[in-house]
């Protein structure tokens, strides 16, 4: 059994967390709102002060933080130079691949061992225990976290090395917001037609069009039930990497960019803080139907 300092216990490090606590490891959460370490005590984790506290002693340093520059800082200020040389440091965060590669030989530098392991699946997927995990690292490292990996994730797989997790999961944001923006409008094309809208997704999740979006968002978007999940505001930070890392390297996305453009657009109109299935208002109110 490891002692995992657990740091960032949001929507989703919150759960896995508790995961790892309830699989027998002693895990010790510190998150910047101190109340969202009360759930973790509650599963027979622990509660840190700091990030350094939760980093001392730890075998294993997770991290679930939204964005590059909360990864950044969490790790030069609080684990670099607390952490034990030999520590196995896995950052869960949907971050740039650059600056996971980056943060990964600054880590090497002192003595610890880094992976990039983004995760998908939403809320639930970390609430059940089904994330995917796409790892990248060192062979032996990943090797060492697979244990842990598999008790937070039901498909885990090593990608390559360090960045290259992230690389894949920005793949997986691409696919997913199109996802979402073709739903949206298939909807919202349902409803123009008077269909019958229950019967019209049911059959539509039997075919071709049929997806994990449409499984879980459809019903979502026509209750109007846009409660987080994930939020718009991640969303737009993960297209801004798709966008980036596609220009360094070279590749044309188009509908990339759109669908980038879209997502910012619900971000303008005030719903960040929604689920990133209320893209379906970005279409609605382009449809004229939201004011
Ligand atoms: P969240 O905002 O719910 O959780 C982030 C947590 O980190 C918050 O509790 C915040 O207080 C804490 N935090 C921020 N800065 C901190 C710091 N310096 N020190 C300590 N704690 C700090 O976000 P989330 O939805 O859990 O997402 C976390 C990451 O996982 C993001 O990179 C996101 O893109 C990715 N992700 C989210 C989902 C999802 O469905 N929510 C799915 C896959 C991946």
């Amino acid at each position: 059994m490891s002692t995992i300092g657990f740091i960032g216990l949001g929507i989703m490090g919150g759960p896995m967390a508790r995961h790892l606590a309830a699989a027998g490891h002693d895990v010790v959460g510190f998150n910047r709102s101190p109340e969202k370490t009360r759930a973790l005590v509650n599963a027979g984790g622990r509660a840190a002060g700091s990030v350094a506290e939760a980093v001392a002693g730890a075998d294993v340093v997770a991290l679930m933080l939204p964005d590059s520059p909360d990864v950044e800082s969490v790790l030069t200020d609080g684990v670099l130079g607390t952490a034990e040389p030999g520590t196995l440091v896995i950052d869960f965060s949907t971050i740039r691949p650059d600056v996971a590669r980056d943060l990964a030989g600054q880590a090497a530098e002192h003595g610890l061992r880094m992976l990039d392991a983004p995760v998908s699946g939403g809320q639930g997927g970390a609430e059940n225990a089904t994330l995917s995990i796409m790892v990248g690292g060192a062979d032996a490292d990943v090797d060492a976290a697979r244990p842990l990996l598999e008790v937070v994730g039901k498909t885990v797989v090593h990608v390559g090395p360090a960045g290259a997790g992230q690389t894949v999961k920005a793949a997986n944001q691409l696919i997913v917001a199109g996802n979402i923006a073709l739903v949206a409008e298939a909807l919202t094309f349902l409803q123009a037609h008077g269909a019958d809208l229950p019967a019209a997704v049911e059959v539509l999740g039997g075919g071709l069009a049929g997806s994990a979006v449409l499984d879980q968002k459809a019903q979502k978007m026509l209750d109007g039930d846009f409660a987080p999940g994930f939020r718009v505001d991640l969303h737009h930070k993960d297209m801004q990497i798709v966008t980036s890392a596609a220009a360094q390297a070279g590749v044309v996305t188009p509908l990339g960019a759109l669908v980038a453009q879209l997502v910012a657009a619900t971000r303008s109109a005030g719903d960040g803080g929604l689920d990133h299935s209320a893209l379906f208002r970005t279409i609605a109110r382009l449809n004229g139907d939201l004011s």
